[in-house]
């Protein structure tokens, strides 16, 4: 079988670009392994704070991963209630994950679970209630 690219980036609905399924993409499927540059907790704060960088993930403890410079995953929305999740596998790389099958074409997206993304949140969760 061909290899074909799980998602690609598209405008968004939501907000600027977002990664959307370009198949069918069964629950807990890995769709891709979040790579960038590994930095600690006090450069991730300076980077968001000075930098307004906010394509840092959380890789547990002191850990963050800077993804400013990946040609995908920077681009995920936020959602209350999203169809992806991060978390480590088995060899510690962050990854994201499918919570549920994803149709095709259908905008990926993951809780980014800080407290000012609720406030006034216009995802598609918030905004179809
Ligand atoms: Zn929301």
């Amino acid at each position: 079988m061909p290899f074909i690219e799980q998602v690609s980036v598209k405008k968004s609905p939501l907000h600027g670009k977002g990664i959307f399924s370009n198949l069918l993409i069964p629950a807990d499927t890995l769709i891709l392994v979040i790579k960038g540059e590994y930095i600690d907790g006090a450069e991730c704060e300076r980077r968001e704070n000075e930098e307004d960088n906010v394509y840092i993930f959380w890789n547990g403890e002191d850990s963050y991963i800077d993804t400013n410079n990946s040609d995908k995953i920077k681009f995920i929305n936020h959602d209350c209630k999203p169809n992806c999740y991060v978390d480590n596998d088995d060899e510690d790389n962050l990854c994201l994950y499918a919570i549920r099958d994803i149709i095709e074409d259908e905008e990926l997206t993951i809780d980014y679970g800080y407290d000012e993304i609720y406030e006034n949140c216009n995802c598609s969760s918030c905004s179809n209630q």
